[in-house]
């Protein structure tokens, strides 16, 4: 079995849901006493968060490089970047740890086409579901995004970071996601995404009402198939 790393604590909310996911994983498939080999750094995510919002993604990535050499050194073989977000400096994160990393954006991308389907709605934080980084990886995969309109992005985000991220889930919130996922099938979207790896702890797969993947789940359970393999 290989080591996988975890570039956690973004938010730790979601880390532990990932550490949860891999032992499970593992068990299942190896039975018994059987559980991941894990190694795992957690940042203080509101150094992040602040650098993160004064759009100084340099500075997120040569913080998360530090790290990521940690997870080097300690032996890690396959790492899981655990967080949406911060695969907009996946590049630097690539040269910084002589590893591969698993990229969220593929094993959510084939669950998708596995299901036959091509376009697809995307929640996450407003860095996510901008232009860029992440469209851009699902659009060469074949795979066309869905956005919310500007005011649910902006929903979508503050229910990230002020409640998901702070360990809350309230149900008004809840009732926000279904409304807005709603409005995406109204767009056309014949799925949708949870693209914030916080999102799974409020809305589940039988509460999104359409096809739902979430990319917390089908990120962790990549590494462990590349793990076992
Ligand atoms: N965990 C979230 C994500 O998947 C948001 C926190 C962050 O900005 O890293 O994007």
């Amino acid at each position: 079995m290989k080591t996988i790393g975890i570039l956690g604590g973004m938010s730790w909310e979601s880390t532990q849901v990932y550490y949860q996911l891999l032992n499970r994983s593992v068990r299942a498939a190896l039975g018994g006493l059987h559980s991941a080999k894990v190694n795992m750094v957690s940042v203080d995510f509101a150094d992040i968060a602040r650098l993160q919002h004064d759009g100084d993604w340099d500075a997120t990535a040569r913080l998360l490089s530090d790290y990521a050499a940690q997870l080097d050194a300690a032996g890690t073989q396959v790492g899981l970047i655990a967080t949406n977000t911060m695969h907009k400096v996946y590049a630097p994160l690539c040269d910084a740890v002589s590893f591969p990393w698993v990229h969220i954006v593929d094993p959510t991308a084939a669950a998708i086409r596995a299901q036959g389907l091509s376009k697809v709605g995307l929640l996450g934080t407003a860095f996510t579901m901008a232009p860029g980084f992440y469209r851009e990886r699902m659009r060469e995969q074949g795979i066309e995004m869905v956005v919310p309109n500007e005011e649910d992005q902006q929903q979508v985000h503050r229910i990230i970071y002020q409640e998901l991220c702070q360990g809350q889930i309230v149900e008004r919130s809840r009732a926000i996601y279904q409304e807005v996922i709603q409005r995406l099938g109204d767009a056309g979207a014949q799925g949708t995404i949870a693209g914030c790896t916080e999102i799974g702890m409020l809305v589940s797969a039988a509460q999104a009402g359409m096809p739902w993947f979430d990319s917390t789940a089908l990120h962790a359970q990549a590494a462990v198939d590349i793990a076992l393999a």
